[in-house]
């Protein structure tokens, strides 16, 4: 188990570009297989939700670790996220940026933010269109207490590769126009298309820690 976790590991580093970092989603899984990862070299992690988190990052607390937030951000929970993740993948909207904003002020905390933008239809998912992005962004550049560093996006589960690859391109191109430098893109079973177009965050879950234990939101 260890050791093809190790396997795994070394081979998605192998084979993406080093534009292109691993973000380790370890939601599903327990610290000690979070732990293993981290002794390899694994700095960065990503979790949907906020109670599972929360005490795997204390169970770890010594490792120092950087969390970053990648499921959907309810209002109510921006505190508590704020508070212990280091980057923000999900923000979607003025509004929960603003909140973001002044919870960032209060506590202190200086998180880096990503926008989730959607460029195509997909019901099941939230995110900015282009649109909506360009009329709020002098208002999100505006914002104190918060660095908003790039875009996230997700393909629709059902999208063929070669629609991955024509909107992982938009969202690199979208981030360009904006002078952004981080693209959050690219999962277990699209990174590869997802690099090549420009990703900087490649959250990979499944193919480097295997099929979750624990029930998480996937969907996010
Ligand atoms: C769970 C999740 C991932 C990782 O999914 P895998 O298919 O296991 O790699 C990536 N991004 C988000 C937003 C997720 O919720």
């Amino acid at each position: 188990m260890t050791d093809s976790l190790a396997a795994r590991w070394q081979a998605l580093n192998l084979d993406r570009p080093s534009s292109a970092r691993l973000l380790a989603v370890s939601k599903g899984h327990p610290a000690a297989a979070v732990r293993c990862v981290a002794e390899l070299g694994q700095f960065d992690f990503g979790e949907s939700r906020v109670q599972e988190a929360l005490p795997k990052q204390e169970e770890l607390i010594d490792l120092n670790l950087r969390w970053h937030f990648i499921g959907r951000l309810q209002s109510n929970k921006v505190r508590p996220v704020v508070k212990a993740f280091d980057v923000i993948h999900s923000v979607d909207s003025l509004s929960l940026a603003e909140r973001v904003s002044r919870i960032a002020v209060e506590e202190a905390r200086q998180p880096d933010v990503l926008l989730q933008v959607k460029l195509r239809p997909d019901p099941s998912k939230g995110g900015l269109s282009a649109d909506e992005l360009s009329t709020i962004w002098s208002d999100l550049q505006a914002l104190p207490g918060l660095r908003v560093s790039g875009l996230m996006t997700m393909a629709p589960l059902d999208m063929a590769v070669e629609q991955r690859k024509h909107l992982f391109s938009d969202c690199r191109a979208l981030a360009d126009q904006l002078a952004l430098a981080e693209c959050s893109m690219g999962m277990s079973t699209d990174w590869k298309e997802a690099a090549a177009a420009g990703s900087t965050w490649l959250r990979i879950g499944s193919a480097l820690f295997g099929p979750r234990l624990v029930s998480s939101d996937a969907a996010n």
